[in-house]
């Protein structure tokens, strides 16, 4: 029997990303380590591309958010005092036969590992009873492995800005409504790690926290509290919004965002969580998903979760964390609207996205199918392959090193003078760069005065070339990648 589509389309998709860098399987050569995936020189550019344009509209355009760098392993207490230890756990079954542990809520979509055309649940082995299994990674500080010791590797970035709430607040100079931004690893250990990235066992999150005043604050300021309906404006902040409309304006921010970096609306879903859904302490909670191959699944979650973990750490620190609101002239715990987003996942999105093979014919009139990458210029790992149009050439290769030398300090470029022209192209299709430039007869002045100093620049998608003078290159590509 055929694979089925999906499966087709996320193995190319895999294979892609090893064949070209993208992603290895981590410790690869001792037949790898379940859970965990390593970015090679293509995969590490897009990474950093994305979390750079996370960081710059969230801190960089904006007044009113602060960024921070903390660090993996925290005083344990956090971890009681944000509920992990006692309530971050899956429940997990055992199967009898195979040996297999699994997540008690999956056992309809996972293969069973001895008869994969059948899930865990539609197969013989005999299940032990769900339990709960803490996600949490253990370890342990210093040279004594004893229970005073214990740490865990954070499961989120979050804890850590609220920790550190008062210490930003203060340097800062912010006052409320404002958010305190994080990108950083995090670690649960997940029961059935799958789908290429999607579940990994170490993996990157973007969070941001944006502290907003309880609506009763917001209230007395402002005389009401705004509603939120079909007509309500969220371009601009206003005072008089209380967590129901900064909520939906973070949903509608983080919406533009996805777009802004190549996710089409239509390749994301809305997902309201009903209210049995909801954690206990969370008055609303979105998740953003995209529409992968193997179905739509969460990329970010955006919780509206009341004052519910500064309250937390204040209880447990003994430390307040109390703000002085100079126009309401009243003392709260700050409200927070959580937009928690990973990084891997979005990676995963965005290759899926790319990815399109398409029939086309090459310069000999012969069928072949291209492998194109169509990611976001922003986004592209490589932004603009510089060819010389033959390796022999020395007149050609020098004036190709100038190119290149000239747009190095403005965007990532690659240098590649190995092959035929069109295999060359080829290659940079596959790397999801979107523009070639190609130095040739004519930029060297002889097709004509006319001509010399002009590059061809091949757009990627449509495959069109244009003749660009060499001083509006740089300004040309920068428009496109910034
Ligand atoms: P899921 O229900 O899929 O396990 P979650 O709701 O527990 O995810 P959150 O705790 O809200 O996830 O974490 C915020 C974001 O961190 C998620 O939207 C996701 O993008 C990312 N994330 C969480 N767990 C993983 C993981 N195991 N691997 C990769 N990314 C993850």
């Amino acid at each position: 029997m055929a694979a089925p589509k999906t499966n087709e389309f996320m193995e190319k998709v895999v294979s892609l990303c090893k064949r070209r860098g993208f992603i290895f399987q981590s410790s690869e050569i001792y037949g790898g380590i379940n859970g965990f995936w390593d970015y090679g020189p293509l995969g590490a550019e897009l990474k950093r591309n994305v979390k750079d344009l996370w960081w710059r509209s969230m801190t960089r355009l904006r007044d009113d958010i602060a960024g921070l760098e903390a660090t993996i392993i925290m005083h344990p207490k956090i971890w009681e005092a944000s509920g992990h230890v006692a309530t971050f756990t899956d429940p997990m079954i055992d199967c009898k036969t195979c040996k297999g542990r699994f997540r008690a809520d999956q056992i309809n979509e996972i293969p069973c590992p001895q008869r994969p055309s059948k899930t865990v649940s539609e197969c013989a082995g005999e299940k032990t009873e769900p339990r709960p299994f803490n996600l949490m990674f253990k370890t342990h500080v210093g040279p004594v492995e004893s229970d005073e010791n214990a740490a865990y590797l954070r499961p989120e970035t979050a804890q850590a800005i609220f920790a550190q709430f008062k210490n930003v607040l203060e340097v800062s100079r912010q006052k409320v409504p404002f958010g305190i931004a994080q990108i950083g690893k995090a670690f649960r250990n997940e029961v059935t790690p799958r789908n290429f990235t999607f579940r990994s066992r170490e993996f990157e999150q973007m969070e941001l926290e944006f502290f907003i005043r309880p609506d009763d604050a917001v209230a007395k300021l402002a005389g009401a509290v705004a509603k939120l309906d079909a007509g309500t404006n969220l371009s601009e902040p206003k005072t008089d919004w209380g967590w129901e409309v900064w909520h939906k304006y973070w949903v509608e921010q983080r919406l533009s965002w996805y777009e802004s970096i190549g996710l089409p609306r239509t390749s994301l879903e809305e997902y309201w969580q009903r209210k049995d859904e909801l954690a206990h302490y969370a008055k609303a909670t979105v998740d953003i998903l995209y529409k992968f191959p193997f179905g739509a699944q969460e990329l970010e979650g955006i919780a509206a979760r009341g004052d519910f973990d500064l309250t937390q750490h204040q209880k447990h620190s003994g430390k307040s964390m109390e703000y002085f609101d100079e126009e309401t002239k009243s003392r709260y715990v700050p409200h927070v609207i959580e937009p928690s987003a990973g990084v891997d996942r979005l990676i995963l999105a965005l290759l899926c996205n790319a990815y399109h093979e398409e029939e086309v014919v090459d310069e000999k009139g012969n069928k072949e199918v291209r492998v194109v990458l169509r990611f976001h210029p922003r986004v592209a790992p490589v932004k603009a392959g510089v060819f010389p149009l033959l390796k022999n050439k020395p007149d050609l290769v020098r004036k190709a090193l100038e190119v290149r030398d000239l747009l190095r300090p403005h965007m990532n470029v690659f240098y590649d003078e190995a092959g035929a022209i069109g295999r060359r192209y080829r290659r940079q299709d596959e790397a999801g760069t979107p523009f070639g430039v190609t130095i040739d007869f004519e930029t060297l002045g002889e097709a004509g005065p006319g001509m010399a100093d002009t590059v061809t620049l091949r757009h990627r998608d449509s495959m069109l070339q244009e003749r660009v003078p060499i001083s509006d290159l740089a300004a040309r590509l920068l428009d496109q990648v910034r």
